[in-house]
């Protein structure tokens, strides 16, 4: 069994003002980047010579930034990963000081547990599955379980489905990451959720989850060409869920979602 989650105290009566969304991949943004008409904005706002990247506007009366890590600078791919997530939400959150943070993106699903190539799941809890450390005391703090903030009145406005994510390193897995990610009572899997959750959690900044399936973990197919083959796909797929959820919060205060 999974260690119980951190629960999550209930939200103030603050008006959502100002959303931060935290996005791994461009192809994940770039739909959003559109369909929200930001702009990237050349505002020195991230710290000298991090490739991180910003896109604000306005969209239905809310201030929303989209950040994200850019391109290495080394390997020229997206940084995808935790400690590029934490880096760049730990950043954006002092600088920008959001109400609120929607983190969406793209993830495995468990077929075992219903998910299927793009569906959108609100994520009810977060937890990882490559952090194993068999010292008492530290099992727990490696799977690091957080409830994410309660948000009901979204999940029945939006009719969306919710599930537990399990983050890792790396795009595939190892045996031993099956035993925890079961013990997780996984339904996504991702790269880089459990690290923002943890950044959210330390600052204390509501945090709302959305991902979008685009291979399937439970599955012998490859997950590299499962994954590339459902990326547009699925970044639609998420794009409309995140323009929903934000026309739902618009002139909301974060106790209304609750
Ligand atoms: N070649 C890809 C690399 C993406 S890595 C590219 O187009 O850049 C996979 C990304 O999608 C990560 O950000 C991760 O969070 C998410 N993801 C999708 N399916 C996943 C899976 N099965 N396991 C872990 N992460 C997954």
């Amino acid at each position: 069994m999974a260690p119980p989650a951190l629960k999550e105290s209930p939200l103030p009566d603050t008006p959502i003002s100002t959303v931060l969304l935290v996005i791994a991949l461009h192809a994940e943004a770039a739909p959003l980047v559109a369909d929200l008409r930001l702009t990237q904005d050349s505002q020195a706002v991230f710290p000298e010579g991090v490739p991180w990247v910003k896109y604000s506007g306005t969209y239905e009366g809310l201030n929303v930034h989209i950040v994200t890590p850019g391109k290495d600078g080394i390997h020229g791919c997206d940084p995808v990963g935790t400690v590029p997530a934490s880096l760049l939400t730990f950043n954006s959150i002092q600088v920008l000081k959001p109400d609120l943070i929607i983190n969406c993106g793209t993830a495995g699903g468990f077929q075992a547990k219903g998910a299927a190539i793009a569906d959108v799941y609100l994520i009810s809890e977060t937890a990882f599955h490559d952090r194993r450390n068999s010292i008492p005391g530290y099992r727990e703090y490696g799977v690091g379980a957080l409830e994410a903030t309660p948000v009901p009145k979204l999940i029945s406005a939006l009719q969306l489905k919710t599930g537990v994510l399990t983050t890792g390193d790396s795009l595939d897995h190892v045996p031993e990451d099956v035993v925890i990610m079961k013990a997780n009572d996984a339904t996504v899997k991702d790269m880089e959720g459990a690290a923002i959750a943890y950044v959210a959690h330390l600052l204390s900044v509501p945090l709302i989850m959305l991902k979008g399936v685009t291979d399937i973990v439970d599955s012998p197919a490859a997950t590299d060409e499962e994954f590339l083959a459902n990326l547009s796909l699925t970044a639609h797929a998420i794009q409309r869920t995140v323009s929903k959820a934000l026309q739902f919060i618009s002139g909301k205060k974060l106790s209304d979602l609750q």
